[in-house]
């Protein structure tokens, strides 16, 4: 078994609060979330930017997150959602998207309250309430 964490998520190795799964990708909420609803989408297989995707893989991971945008839109009555790589944290492309309560939710003063060089993981949520928003976002794919 590899030892890259998503590629694990995505064999099933290691739990995730899953929102979506199909045989070529996977959206599952970030453990650290910036707001309660962020999520990650992935490819299945290993790649490690998200520029090295092919393209239709990277198609099936946008219109995933549009769909869970549209979602978290209902959902939390955000104006926008950010959709972002960043290619920090884990080596395996995988896209985030944040129900965006602030317009500064996905800057660097929300990583940066420690300074340059640092950049802090929000605290995780209580295992329940990650349960909750899970299912609460499952309904964008139905
Ligand atoms: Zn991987």
């Amino acid at each position: 078994m590899t030892d890259c964490l998503f590629c694990r998520i995505a064999a099933g190795a290691l739990p995730a609060h899953k929102l979506y799964e199909d045989d070529h990708i996977l959206a599952f909420l970030d453990l650290h979330p910036i707001r309660p609803g962020h999520a990650l989408v992935i490819p299945k297989a290993h790649h490690v930017w998200f520029e090295d995707l092919p393209p239709d893989l990277a198609t099936r991971v946008t219109t995933c997150a549009q769909q869970l945008a549209r979602r978290m839109k209902a959902l939390y009555g955000v104006p926008r959602v950010a959709m972002f790589y960043t290619g920090i944290h884990v080596p395996h492309a995988h896209a985030h998207v944040v129900p965006m309560q602030d317009q500064h939710d996905v800057t660097s003063a929300a990583y940066l309250a420690e300074g340059p060089g640092v950049f802090s993981a929000p605290p995780q949520l209580p295992a329940e309430e990650m349960v909750a928003i899970a299912a609460a976002l499952r309904p964008a794919f139905s």
